[in-house]
């Protein structure tokens, strides 16, 4: 480890966080939120990349900065990796993995910024908001278990940490605040099974609704519209590709050219394409996986040993049970 080394501060990373948090609140401007998204997506890339740099400063240089010298880097004369990139060498190479939910936002951060320079942001602010809560969640947790005393490059890094982490997390505080508000005025519309929104990334999406007046203000609609974050669905179809690909990080194509799980199955009851296999309390795969139709609402927590269709089957521990066809089909052959 090079103490010497300059490049990336952390109090840059900091310095970008705390300024994305603050521009977030009641009603951010549009070019506030835009700056938010960009800030916060800066300060998450320069702190990992910060806490690769402790271990070795070689890790964030791209591949086609592959051959430059310690002296190039610390006059920063180099490309270096995207956040994307510095997140996989973060599991690979130093060994810190996030978990599903640290991902998913860092993935949303992600998303929310490649929209912004492409298409301008499409998301609105309660969903940046809310990603932002996991974000600093995440980056509060990063530091205090990734980057100890011990491992920060200088002494100067130490004291930059003490003074700006209160800073964050009074910010922080404020934001949570914000969003645990806003989903208490929601209650009486989420009654039922809301499911979890791959935007703001918290469980406020409802298949259909009827109108819910002020201070609810959810209208009445009869495709998918998450209540938090306003964002819509033109069909249940829509929706399911969106949760299943952006917040399960499934695809077909991985299921096809990978041999990965499929994002859906055929639903043995109303027989729609729109059955998803994950945790309903968690919006993830684990840890309590079972079958949601987003058709007909109805659940399966195990497989047909015979032909892999969904089933009920209440002696799943002990028991493995045929869907009605095979029975069928067994009873005619008998
Ligand atoms: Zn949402
Ligand atoms: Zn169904
Ligand atoms: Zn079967």
């Amino acid at each position: 480890m090079d103490r010497a080394v300059e490049f990336p501060p952390l109090a840059n990373a900091l310095d970008y966080l705390r300024d994305g948090a603050g521009r977030l609140g009641e009603t951010p401007s549009p070019s506030d939120l835009k700056y938010a998204v960009l800030h916060l997506h800066a300060g998450v890339e320069v702190l990992v990349k910060y806490r690769l740099v402790c271990d070795d400063w070689r890790l964030i240089l791209a591949p086609e900065s592959v051959e430059a010298s310690e002296q190039q880097f610390k006059a920063g004369d180099f490309r270096s990796i995207g956040l994307g990139k510095a997140l996989k060498k973060l599991k690979d190479d130093a060994g810190i993995s996030l978990t599903n939910g640290q991902r998913n936002a860092a993935n949303a951060l992600e998303r929310f910024r490649n929209q912004l320079q492409h298409y301008g942001l499409v998301s609105t602010a309660e969903a940046v908001e809310s990603q932002t809560t996991k974000v600093l969640g995440f980056v509060l947790d990063f530091i205090d278990q990734h980057l100890p005393i011990d491992v920060l490059r200088d002494d100067r890094d130490a004291e930059v940490l003490t003074t700006m982490l209160d800073d964050l997390r009074q910010k922080l505080s404020r934001i949570e605040h914000l969003v645990q508000q806003r989903m208490q005025h929601l209650q009486p519309a989420l009654k039922g099974s809301p499911s979890w929104c791959p935007d703001c990334g918290l469980p406020a999406v409802l298949m259909s609704s009827a109108e819910h007046p002020h201070p609810v203000n959810v209208p009445a609609h009869s495709e998918p519209r998450c209540a938090f974050c306003t964002r819509r669905w033109d069909s249940l179809k829509y929706y399911v590709d969106d949760f299943t690909g952006i917040r399960l990080g499934l695809s077909v194509h991985t299921a096809v050219t990978e041999g990965g799980d499929y994002p859906i199955d055929w639903c043995p009851e109303c027989d729609e394409e729109l059955l998803v296999w994950f945790d309903a309390a968690t919006g993830e795969r684990r840890p309590n996986p079972t079958w949601r139709c987003f058709a007909c609402e109805n659940t399966f927590n195990d497989n047909c040993p015979r032909c892999g269709r969904a089933v009920d089957n209440p002696e799943i521990a002990t028991e493995t049970k045929l869907c009605r066809e095979c029975i069928e089909e067994f009873g005619n052959r008998d």
